[in-house]
């Protein structure tokens, strides 16, 4: 068979293992973003429960100010009632001790359940917590699989990258701008095999004198429907498997 047309075969097919690559290279990042939404989830409560707690210490600090600013006017205002010259300043102060008194006394029964929300969220917390640590580890051994299962793979894709480099620089220069052409007119789809005198891609049948040629493998031809470039294997209705279309590249 002519050495461009054997080099075409191998190039399709190259391209279709490319193809599948890109594929299977999202797929690692799609399976990644899954172990962490999946780990989210499994930790939501814990998340909460310690996104609560953080919130109760901040409101227990925000308390333990407001209380020491209504005792300090409960001093205050009894200082000043030492100091009073007459009956209306006596009833006010009288009057702003007992409103400063019933704040602080609301300031302290916050604090109390606010130190009792504490300390049940601590606990809720550290209960999660181990499970919470177990469930990382794995997350995080699975990520590092994952992410060395995608380098040894992208090692792969480099391979078959560089092979179809060779290729490339192999095939005359015509039929590779020939080949890229209709690839890119075609879906990436620029070989056709002939079956039963037809183009195998869009059922075109061939004239007797083409498909006599091709099916000798004289010449180049490409389907008068379709534009891909057309070849025959009388052993197969099918692509032939990789490694045959790299072994024929390979000892030319
Ligand atoms: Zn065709």
């Amino acid at each position: 068979m002519n050495q461009d047309l054997e080099l075409l075969i191998a190039l399709q097919e190259t391209d279709q293992q490319l193809a599948e690559c890109q594929t299977r290279t999202r797929q690692f990042a799609t399976e990644r973003a899954r172990l962490e939404t999946e780990f989210q989830a499994q930790i939501a409560a814990y998340t909460t429960a310690q996104n609560d707690l953080d919130a109760a210490r901040r409101r227990l600090r925000d308390l333990e100010l407001e209380l020491a600013h209504f005792q300090a006017q409960v001093a205050k205002y009894t200082a000043d009632l030492q100091r009073v010259r007459n009956q209306r300043e006596y009833e006010t102060a009288i009057r702003e001790i007992d409103t400063a008194k019933k704040a602080v006394a609301q300031c302290e029964s916050k604090i109390t359940e606010t130190r009792a929300d504490i300390t049940r969220l601590e606990a809720e917390v550290a209960a999660r917590a181990p499970d919470i640590e177990k469930r990382r580890t794995e997350v995080d051994a699975a990520l590092a699989a994952n992410a060395r299962d995608e380098a040894a793979y992208l090692a792969e894709v480099e391979t078959i990258r560089q092979r179809r480099r060779e290729m490339e620089s192999k095939l005359s220069k015509v039929w590779l701008t020939n080949y890229t052409r209709v690839a890119k007119l075609r879906g990436g789809q620029a070989m056709a095999q002939v079956v039963n005198g037809a183009c195998s891609a869009c059922r075109m049948r061939l004239r007797p004198q083409v498909h006599s040629l091709v099916r000798q493998g004289i010449g180049i031809h490409t389907c008068d429907s379709c534009g891909r470039i057309l070849f025959y294997r009388p052993e197969t209705s099918t692509l032939p498997p990789l490694e045959k279309a790299a072994a024929a590249t390979a000892d030319t």
